[in-house]
């Protein structure tokens, strides 16, 4: 949904709590007011500097300081914060959770995350969490916009004993925002997410601190030759650290057993260039292109060549 042409006569909630104002909390206000689905919004950060630029930007109506305020009278509730403030955080708003209020999570990592907010949740409340898997390599309030989430999809991951009525409006909250959504497991999410982002950005943090420590590759000869593929991945290695740093500390066994496979098929290829096997790299490279033929058939980046970077916002996840 690129335009809000249908915007509800009503809103589907009346006050949306955002805790943490970050990239995804101001992208969620900016998708969530383009389709009118929700009242009032309210959020809270631990920063002034973050409360009064999400103020100032029109991204909440109030922004506290204590989790617990923002939840006062919000029908749906969205963690947006390090995955790693999360426990900390249901446990402080549990006991304040509106009866019949919705409580979601947008963490890259979903296991561990389900196992600590959870517990928390008391009864009369649904929570069901959930990943969009949208982004950029931005951070900060004011890195939000309203496309972010437009033609992404959006992970939710609700067990069997989620409300079907909880559900259902998640599912079309999510949809005005743009999202397409789709349903799995928290253990198979972070099984497909560590393949799919969380080893690559491992690799990007890797790669580019490789370069930077180089000594017979001067730092200026990096930067000036970097269009050759390092700046590509200097991109995804922008990423905030905390965010980072929480993913990998919460999705660890996922991670560790993609980067097993990953550095055995890494071998492989150093095997075929040190014994000159021209065959083998040409096969494995010709896989890899088709991959990428295939995200682009799946709307999942544009064919532009430069990876679409021109003219548009690069979105990453
Ligand atoms: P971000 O731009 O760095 O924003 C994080 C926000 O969380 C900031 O407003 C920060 O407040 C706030 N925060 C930190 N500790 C908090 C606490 N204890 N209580 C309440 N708020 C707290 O990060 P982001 O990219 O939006 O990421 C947020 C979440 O989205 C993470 O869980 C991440 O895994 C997930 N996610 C990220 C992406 C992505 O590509 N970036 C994509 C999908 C999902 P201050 O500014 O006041 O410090």
């Amino acid at each position: 949904m690129s335009e809000a042409k249908n915007k509800p006569a009503t809103p589907m909630f009346k006050r949306l709590a955002l805790i943490g104002i970050g990239l995804i909390g101001s992208s969620i206000s900016h998708a969530a007011r383009r389709a009118g689905v929700v009242g009032d919004i309210v959020g809270c950060s631990p920063s002034a500097a973050t409360r009064e630029a999400a103020v100032r930007l029109g991204l909440v109506s109030q922004a506290f300081a204590d989790p617990v305020d923002a939840v006062k009278d919000a029908d749906l509730v969205i963690l947006c914060s390090p995955v790693g403030t999360y426990e900390k955080i249901a446990a402080a708003i549990g006991p304040h959770l509106e009866p019949g209020a919705i409580v979601s999570d947008v963490g890259s990592v979903k296991a561990a995350p389900v196992r600590e907010i959870g517990q928390h949740i008391p009864e009369g409340v649904h929570f069901i969490a959930g990943h969009p898997v949208a982004g950029t390599e931005q951070s900060g309030p004011e890195a939000g916009f309203a496309e972010l989430f437009d033609g992404r999809w959006c992970i939710l991951t609700p067990d069997d004993t989620a409300d079907k009525t909880a559900l259902a409006k998640l599912v079309t909250f999510w949809e005005a925002l743009g999202s397409r959504v789709e349903m799995m497991s928290p253990q198979h999410h972070d099984l497909v997410l560590a393949i799919t982002s969380h080893v690559p950005h491992l690799i990007a943090y890797n790669i580019v601190n490789t370069a930077a420590h180089l000594e017979r590759v001067t730092d200026s000869e990096v930067i000036k030759f970097s269009a050759g593929g390092f700046r590509d991945f200097t991109r995804i290695a922008a990423s905030d650290p905390v965010m980072w740093r929480d993913v990998f500390l919460n999705n660890k066994e996922a991670v560790l057993e993609m980067l097993g496979r990953f550095s055995e098929d890494l071998v492989a290829l150093q095997r075929a260039i040190r014994f000159g096997d021209g065959d083998m790299l040409e096969k494995t490279f010709t896989d890899a292109r088709s991959v990428r033929r295939g995200i682009i058939q799946a709307s999942q980046d544009t064919p532009q060549p430069d990876f679409g970077r021109h003219g548009t916002k690069e979105r990453s996840s």
